[in-house]
């Protein structure tokens, strides 16, 4: 062990507490089990990034599909939940 697993149980949680949608864009998100690289596969993602003192507690971590996960950069994660859910909804018309 030791490697920085997956970490199941506390995915479970997120997972019901999300309702399986990304915490970003809201998408219905994919449960992979492999190293997928769909974009709307299920990811563990820090909402404070460590950088800015986050930690790896429960209350930092959310479920974000790989596509937010990835194209967040170094914007903070309430910025970038406006910036997505504002395209979402502008693609949705
Ligand atoms: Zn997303």
């Amino acid at each position: 062990m030791g490697k920085g697993g997956p970490r199941p149980e506390l995915r479970a949680v997120l997972r019901e507490k999300q309702g399986g949608r990304c915490c970003y864009c809201l998408i219905k998100m994919r449960i992979c089990f492999s190293n997928s690289k769909r974009p709307d596969a299920e990811t563990l993602e820090h909402l404070d990034r460590r950088a800015d003192g986050g930690g790896n507690g429960r209350d930092n971590i959310a479920l974000a599909c790989l596509d937010c996960n990835t194209g967040r950069g170094s914007i903070d994660w309430l910025t970038y939940c406006t910036i997505k859910r504002g395209e979402h909804y502008e693609a949705g018309r």
